[in-house]
């Protein structure tokens, strides 16, 4: 049995976040995240985040009708060679994610039919925003174009990005906590732009879900993660099994935390659009049978 990769993945993750959300010196974060290029991650520079996420980048530039040529080809480069990988060991919000398994040590299995219907919502989520922004961007050729962007409203300027979780700051968080304490949460609720209080609400539904079910949130909503998921399938980066080690004990399976149902899969090698490239499975078998595989 070899080292396990967890722990190694978890301090990644944080020096991750605290580098990306600006916790860390600017020097610091400059070492660790030496450009700031959109990466396929769920960043809001609107919220506490330093860099923008790669759709977040592609939604503003689209809106602006400019090609976002930098963000679609991180995204291409990435998910070509390690799939959804950002997800499993860079972004932020799936630090958080993995963190609210922690503190629940939630290991719920969703039953497949809702895991498959659930599991489309981000396809539509993501089809919906790049819609939207692209029929936007489309529109400025029209004599119609200004007026399509006034009546969008908010959702103008990124419609995923402006009622993303990730774009609630922190101070809002404190005044939701203070608000609470004193009783008058409905007051100051109402002093909110309506974009402000789906992202709020993304929040506590991402927050509740990940505390019920692993990774809830990048499992059936986030739409950066259907965009690398679509990579997924493709990319250099995969998971292989050895049938002469492996025994079908199904630990592996009940470890992964985005419910990827690992034995139904070819064992020389699948790529599957929901694996974060987390490797819990290989830390979880107790016959060292499954692991990264590259080709
Ligand atoms: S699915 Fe979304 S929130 Fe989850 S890790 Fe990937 S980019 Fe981040
Ligand atoms: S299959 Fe393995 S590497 Fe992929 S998400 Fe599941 S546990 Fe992580």
């Amino acid at each position: 049995m070899g080292a396990k990769i967890k722990p190694i993945r978890l301090v990644v993750q944080a020096l991750s976040f605290a580098s990306i959300s600006g916790l860390l010196s600017a020097a610091l974060s400059k070492a660790i995240a030496p450009i700031p290029v959109p990466l396929p991650i769920l960043a809001n520079p609107g919220g506490p985040s330093t860099l923008p996420g790669a759709l977040e980048a592609i939604e503003a530039l689209l809106s602006r009708a400019k090609a976002p040529l930098a963000a679609m080809a991180m995204v291409f480069i990435i998910g070509a060679l390690a799939g959804r990988a950002f997800c499993g060991w860079v972004c932020p919000f799936g630090f958080i994610q993995d963190l609210l398994r922690l503190i629940s040590r939630t290991r719920r299995r969703m039953a497949p039919m809702d895991h498959s219907f659930l599991s489309k919502l981000k396809y539509l989520i993501l089809l919906a925003s790049l819609f939207i922004s692209a029929s936007l961007a489309l529109s400025y050729g029209f004599a119609w174009g200004e007026s399509y962007r006034s009546a969008l409203g908010p959702l103008a300027s990124g419609p995923f990005s402006s009622i993303s979780p990730a774009g609630i700051k922190p101070p809002e968080l404190r005044q939701i906590a203070s608000s609470a304490s004193e009783g008058r949460l409905g007051e100051w609720a109402m002093g909110l732009s309506r974009a402000t209080l789906a992202g709020l609400a993304l929040l506590a539904i991402a927050v509740y879900g990940g505390l019920k079910v692993p990774r809830f949130w990048c499992r059936y909503l986030c739409p950066t993660g259907a965009l690398m998921g679509l990579f997924g399938r493709v990319s250099f980066l995969g998971i292989g099994r050895r049938p002469a080690r492996c025994d079908r004990c199904a630990s592996c399976e009940a470890a992964c935390p985005m419910q990827v149902p690992i034995l139904s899969l070819p064992w020389q090698r699948f790529n599957h659009q929901d694996c974060i490239a987390c490797l819990e499975c290989s830390d979880a078998c107790p016959h060292g049978a499954i692991g990264p595989k590259f080709s």
